[in-house]
């Protein structure tokens, strides 16, 4: 197994591969092929055929939600495999993995319940002789590309509402972590999706990636990943005009205002920014702290950073995990020499665990004295360091969180219910969480104001941006209109 093109299971056309290794503790995972252009190229021809020549995008709705279904129950059946791959790419705690793969399940039938819904719109023309319908239809041929810190979430969130709407699709999931992709698309094989509806092809971004923004087959490319990626990808989707949907990044404040509980508020602000190493594209990365609780809330926020312990997917005692690769936990690093540089304080971690030679892991870090001018403020470093700011006064606390060019999510801890909801409203995010972190529903839209993204996954419109509107007006009784008197000129 390997590419997954019209329904056949293939190498690359160039024979490549490229090994995978687990970056808790180094061990060979597999070998998988590694796609070139060609391969790609080929993936979308087919996924074209299918939509174009094929009966799939009209499929009832009922038929593609069995498949989703099918899909839940079979993943959710066997959850232990998937969650073992997930961990040996990834690194992460078999027991997220976990968490992941049950997360997985719910977005298909979450879509799956979705699709027969929609029915469009009949409009009130005003006049019994005409019908106006509004309907949505597949919006065609999609290039789905994911990154590696969710491998199989962030497929499924674009999969499955693909499938639903009744598009096919090329998926090219991260090139380091290619195995759940495999077996989510072997279990769409097994569930009945026709040949070509979903094909799958490994390899890396800008060759294996890149034809999927500017292939002239393709209708719609659904990106997640860093920011400068998803520059290149809409600046390549613009040749062809392609609909585009971009999961950037982001750099996400929490706020903590001097009345909030303090145990939740300490404990959230540690799984915001150090949950999977900080290797989350919503990790609150930024405290913005009351001032008159700033001394106490950070020495206790460095004390419990302290204890955090890390280790691979089955160290059970273990709190957190690996780094994806050498060269992330590198750019960890020479962010943080960076803000040191820069002034702030490091107040604890700043370095590599001891005792971790096989994997790539960095201990959680804290860096107090930010400022929103600094770089080590305004950039992601996609990883477990959490810069610290302070505010005197609510305006200030939310123009704070609001000066970054990101906008994908932010926190807000108060015991006052009416304050929490002001700085909700000003703040320029796609989701607020108060008094917690984290929390995501399907049912609930996501992404990014600013350059966190453009679209929205999950939720009504997560299923929206796979469909084309189209409006069909109908005259039961046509008549001429007169508008250019054809019968008086007839008669001349
Ligand atoms: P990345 O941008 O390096 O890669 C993402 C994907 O794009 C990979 O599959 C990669 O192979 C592919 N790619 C790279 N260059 C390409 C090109 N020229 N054409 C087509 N595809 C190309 O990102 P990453 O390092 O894998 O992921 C980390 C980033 O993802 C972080 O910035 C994180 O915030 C973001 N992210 C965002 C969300 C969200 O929901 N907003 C979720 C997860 C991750």
């Amino acid at each position: 197994m390997g590419l997954l093109i019209d329904g056949h299971w293939c190498q690359a056309a160039s024979g490549a591969t490229r090994t995978i290794t687990c970056p808790a503790d180094g061990h060979v995972v597999g070998s998988v092929p590694e796609a070139g252009e060609v391969d790609t190229v080929r993936a979308i021809e087919a996924a074209r055929r299918a939509f174009d020549s094929t009966s799939w995008r009209t499929t009832s709705s009922l038929e593609r939600s069995r498949l989703l279904l099918a899909v839940a129950d079979r993943l959710e059946s066997e959850t232990q495999t998937v969650a073992a791959a997930e961990s040996a790419d990834t690194g992460k705690r078999l027991v997220e993995s976990r968490y992941d793969v049950a997360d997985v399940v719910s977005c298909f039938r979450y879509f799956a319940g979705l699709i027969p819904k929609d029915s469009g719109r009949v409009i009130d023309t005003g006049n019994p002789t005409t019908i106006s319908r509004v309907q949505h239809e597949p919006v065609g041929v999609c290039g789905l590309i994911t990154p590696w810190n969710y491998p199989l979430l962030q497929a499924s969130w674009k999969v499955a509402p693909a499938l639903a709407a009744g598009c096919t699709f090329v998926l090219k999931p991260s090139e380091l972590t290619p195995h759940t992709s495999i077996l989510l698309m072997q279990y769409l094989v097994d569930a009945g999706m026709p040949a070509g509806v979903g094909n799958l092809v490994l390899g890396a971004g800008p060759t294996a990636g890149a034809p999927l923004s500017s292939h002239p087959d393709i209708d719609m490319v659904s990106f997640t990943g860093g920011l400068a990626t998803g520059r290149r990808i809409m600046e390549a989707a613009s040749a062809t005009v392609k609909k585009v949907a971009l999961e950037l990044g982001g750099k996400n404040p929490n706020i903590v205002f001097a009345d909030a509980d303090w145990d939740a508020a300490v404990d959230n602000a540690l799984t915001a920014v150090f949950l999977h190493s900080g290797q989350v594209c919503s990790a609150g990365a930024r405290l913005i702290v009351e001032e008159s609780i700033h001394d106490d809330f950070v020495d206790a926020l460095v004390e419990a950073a302290e204890g955090i312990r890390l280790g691979g997917p089955y160290d059970e005692k273990a709190q957190t995990g690996a780094l994806i690769s050498a060269a992330h936990r590198d750019k960890i690093a020479d962010y943080v020499a960076k803000a040191l540089k820069e002034g702030a304080t490091l107040r604890c971690g700043g370095r590599e665990p001891d005792g971790h030679a096989d994997g790539f892991f960095y201990l959680p870090t804290i860096l107090d004295g930010c400022t929103a001018s600094m770089t080590c403020v305004q950039e992601e470093s996609f990883g477990p360091v959490l810069t610290v700011e302070t505010f005197r006064t609510e305006a200030e606390a939310t123009a704070i969180a609001n000066d970054t060019y990101y906008g994908l999510a932010g926190g807000v801890w108060t015991s006052d219910a009416s304050k929490a909801q002001r700085v909700a409203n000003a703040l320029r995010h796609g989701t607020i969480w108060i008094n917690d972190f984290h929390p995501y529903l399907p049912q609930a839209e996501w992404g990014g104001f600013k350059q966190s993204g453009v679209g929205r996954e999950l939720g009504a419109q997560g299923f929206g941006e796979y469909l084309e509107t189209k409006h069909v007006y109908q005259n039961l009784d046509p008549k001429p209109s007169g508008w250019f008197d054809v019968s008086a000129k007839e008669a001349r």
